[in-house]
């Protein structure tokens, strides 16, 4: 994940809650009030309250408990998030997959019931894993999965929906300046007092919470990024983490430490960060160079880093084990 380098000229001090599976920290700068953070933590709990598959009573969850069984109504803006997802697993040819619950799942990395799934289950997982079978009905306002055991999850995208909204809710209060940092996905919004640009450390992949490998210098964007430190399960000598592999079931294994997208809402900046982690180097620079406006730097296993040009040009690399290649 990212951290956040100091911001300057805030009114109220920053606010930090648990929600969404992580730590939310919210920074309103000139103008902030209580209310406006009550507001903006508020609206974070009502999209968890919807798009979390790990409660048991959100619409998601229904969704989940009712596959095989019948179409339930979700509010819009769960369709809304579910198409978006459905979107970039059409784009990635099914690499991004929010249909991915059964496997994530069974592995449970980042809970207690964490464990290495035998073969059989994985395949077993893996069957109920098709991002085509999801059925909407955008009039009805429902969602149907047709196999019992089919589950969606919207980890790897809510976040940055949750994002977007908080920034939408703090630009209509007439707050210009604000960082939003859910767990480590990030939304610069405005910039800072005199026009300059935030400073947004991309974090070390090797470690917890805290040490960086560079700075990115930016106006108002969303960066996010996708590694292998944020939830895992250490067993024997394996280190597994929480980004799967729609093909083999396991977590993916392409080279990479971290990948981090940096793009104007944080919905396509947390999609894409999942879907490159997953997709690799090769396809993903492919995909990335494909989109407008989208820019991406790769933490690699050798501690190498590429990135497309329009990332490198605002990026600081401030740890001397890491080396930019191109
Ligand atoms: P992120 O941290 O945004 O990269 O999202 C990772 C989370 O997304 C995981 O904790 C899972 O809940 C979910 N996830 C895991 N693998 C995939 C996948 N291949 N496609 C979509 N979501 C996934
Ligand atoms: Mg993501």
């Amino acid at each position: 994940m990212i951290l956040i380098l100091a911001g300057c000229g805030k009114t109220l001090p920053a606010r930090s809650e648990f929600m969404l599976g992580t730590i939310c920290t919210i920074n309103l700068y000139q103008g902030g009030t209580a209310a406006l953070y009550g507001a903006v933590f508020a609206r974070l709990r009502q999209i968890e309250e919807r798009m979390s598959s790990n409660a048991v009573d959100t619409e998601v969850a229904r969704v989940n408990q009712n596959a095989g069984i019948m179409p339930v109504k979700v509010s819009a803006e769960v369709i809304r998030v579910l198409s978006r997802a459905l979107y970039y697993a059409e784009l990635s040819g099914g690499a991004f997959d929010p249909t991915v619950d059964p496997l994530v799942k069974l592995w449970g990395i980042g809970t207690e019931y964490a464990r290495v799934p035998e073969e059989e289950e994985i395949r077993g997982a893996l069957a109920l894993v098709d991002w085509r079978e999801v059925v909407i009905d955008e009039e009805a306002g429902t969602v149907f999965l047709p196999q019992a055991g089919m589950g969606i999850d919207l980890g790897a995208i809510a976040k940055g929906y949750a994002a977007d909204e908080a920034a939408r809710l703090i630009k209509e209060a007439g707050v210009s300046e604000a960082l939003i940092d859910l767990g480590g996905n990030i939304y610069a919004l405005g910039t800072k007092a005199k026009g300059a640009p935030w400073r947004i450390a991309v974090q070390d992949p090797r470690s917890s919470r805290g040490t960086y490998i560079g700075v990115l210098e930016l106006g108002e964007k969303s960066v996010v990024t996708s590694g292998v430190y944020e939830r895992f399960l250490d067993a024997g000598d394996q280190h597994y983490h929480h980004i799967l592999s729609t093909v083999d079931g396991y977590p993916a294994e392409r080279g990479l430490l971290s990948v981090t997208v940096i793009t104007d809402t944080s919905i396509d900046a947390d999609a894409l960060s999942t879907t490159l982690f997953v997709l690799g180097y090769e396809e993903g620079r492919a995909l990335v160079d494909s989109l407008e406006n989208v820019e991406a730097i790769f933490v690699f296993q050798d501690l190498s880093v590429r990135g497309t040009p329009g990332a490198l040009d605002v990026f600081t690399l401030t740890n001397d084990q890491y080396r930019i290649v191109g």
